[in-house]
């Protein structure tokens, strides 16, 4: 893993190329570049034996321009201020690319969750959530989960939010649980719209998804939810992964038995269902039809690039491919379904949460999926038509220029003021 590419300037490259196909100062492109403000808090946190730690946090707030900040917060030990800025970037350009209407952030703290009991993260949530409390708001910053982060912390900002302001507000958080304003449909949607990404492109491509085979790097949220619903397509998903290592069965795994074993033993391996134990190289190599990276950032450098082995890459994971790699699948034509679209259910569904909140209503589940599928499917054409009429070398390239025209339109439609 390339853990010596800096996510940030990942992300600048990526404006940058799309920048190419588009006809904007250099003035418009420095604004897309870089956050607004970055937000950078020292946690006092009391640990269960009485000692206190001080834990390093973060919110970026990258743009604003077509509504709220939006996006999730992170507990991982390798946050670091550059890599809150580049997911709160890829932030803005997901919203605009599945147009809804929110700006981008993104929160970390450098923390492994596995260290603290459920007492100290509620205590560092708290903290985090109080800290931030001037700089969040149902109309001005909207957090959510991300890696490591789920119902559970959610549910203690919006308490500890509303008690603060005394006020009830839950559309000032989402991926809540449901009995706490929660939408039906949160959980699984990050994996749903890699699925259906995975479907349209399949026909796009005209390809049959039925009997396709399928590795997946990563096996939490977003991967584990991603593989089931492509196995309920009818393909094959032969290979997932998580950080002990991979597990294969060449005729398809029990995606669902898979996620029970990681559950009752904590990792995939020793998973009954396998025939053999890879090395998560091998797993990204691997002789299949798709690969999804559902972990984090730069899994796929260019030396693994060169040897994959997949025709379609659809990316779970936000920035799972360094720029490097990113050349070398261009030239190998391997078609690359980007984070922005095909992760993009998540913030998608968090938006739909944040209208049931506002509205004080709530949907069916059958009504949330229904609504993602319109907005991933509407997105997804946008994307083709781009790369259609841009000539963009790849799909990341042209998803941006559908992204960029949208954040700068309703920038330049406000003005520079004051
Ligand atoms: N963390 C997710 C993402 O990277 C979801 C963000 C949200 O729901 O606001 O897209």
């Amino acid at each position: 893993m390339a853990n010596d590419i800096n996510p940030f300037e990942s992300l600048q490259e990526q404006i940058s190329d799309a920048a190419e196909y588009l006809p904007y100062a250099t003035d418009v492109l420095e604004r897309l570049k870089h956050p607004e403000r970055v937000v950078e808090t020292n946690l006092s946190v009391e640990l269960d034996d009485g000692t206190v730690e001080v834990l390093r946090a973060y919110r970026s707030q990258f743009n604003g321009d077509r509504g709220p900040y939006k996006g999730g917060i992170r507990y991982h030990p390798q946050v670091t201020r550059d890599e809150v800025k580049a997911l709160s970037g890829w932030m803005v350009y997901k919203c605009a690319a599945v147009n809804i209407p929110y700006g981008g952030g993104k929160g970390g703290i450098a923390i492994d969750p596995d260290d603290y009991s459920e007492a100290e993260l509620e205590r560092i949530t708290r903290s985090f959530a109080t800290e931030l409390r001037p700089f969040i708001g149902v109309d001005r910053d909207i957090p959510a989960p991300d890696v490591n982060t789920g119902q559970q912390e959610m549910n203690w900002i919006k308490d500890t939010y509303e008690t603060l302001e005394n006020t009830t507000e839950p559309g000032v958080i989402t991926g809540k649980a449901p009995d706490s304003g929660g939408s039906a449909g949160r959980v699984e949607a990050t994996g749903r719209s890699v699925m259906l990404t995975t479907r349209e492109a399949f026909d796009y491509l005209g390809k049959d998804i039925e009997g396709a085979t399928v590795a997946v790097q990563g096996y939490g949220n977003a991967g584990s939810v991603a593989a089931k619903l492509i196995e309920d397509l009818g393909a094959s998903v032969v290979a997932v992964s998580d950080s002990s290592g991979a597990v294969y069965n060449p005729d398809g795994l029990d995606t669902r038995a898979a996620k029970e074993h990681k559950g009752e033993t904590g990792s995939l391996s020793g998973f009954e269902g396998a025939t053999e134990e890879l090395s998560n190289r091998e797993l990204l190599t691997m002789a299949v039809d798709v690969l999804v990276p559902a972990a984090l950032e730069n899994a796929i450098d260019e030396d693994i690039a060169r040897d994959v082995q997949a025709e379609v890459i659809v990316e779970a994971a936000n920035g799972p491919l360094t720029p490097d790699a990113d050349d070398v699948l261009t030239e190998r034509d391997v078609h690359v379904f980007p984070d922005i679209l095909a992760n993009a259910g998540g913030v998608t569904v968090s938006y739909f949460e944040w209208v049931q909140n506002r509205q004080r209503f709530s949907w069916t589940e059958q009504r949330v999926n229904d609504e993602l599928e319109r907005v991933v499917t509407d997105a997804f054409d946008d994307l083709i038509e781009a790369h259609e009429d841009t000539d963009a070398p790849n799909l990341r390239t042209a998803m941006y220029v559908v992204a960029i025209r949208r954040v700068v339109n309703a920038a330049e439609q406000g003005g520079i003021w004051p």
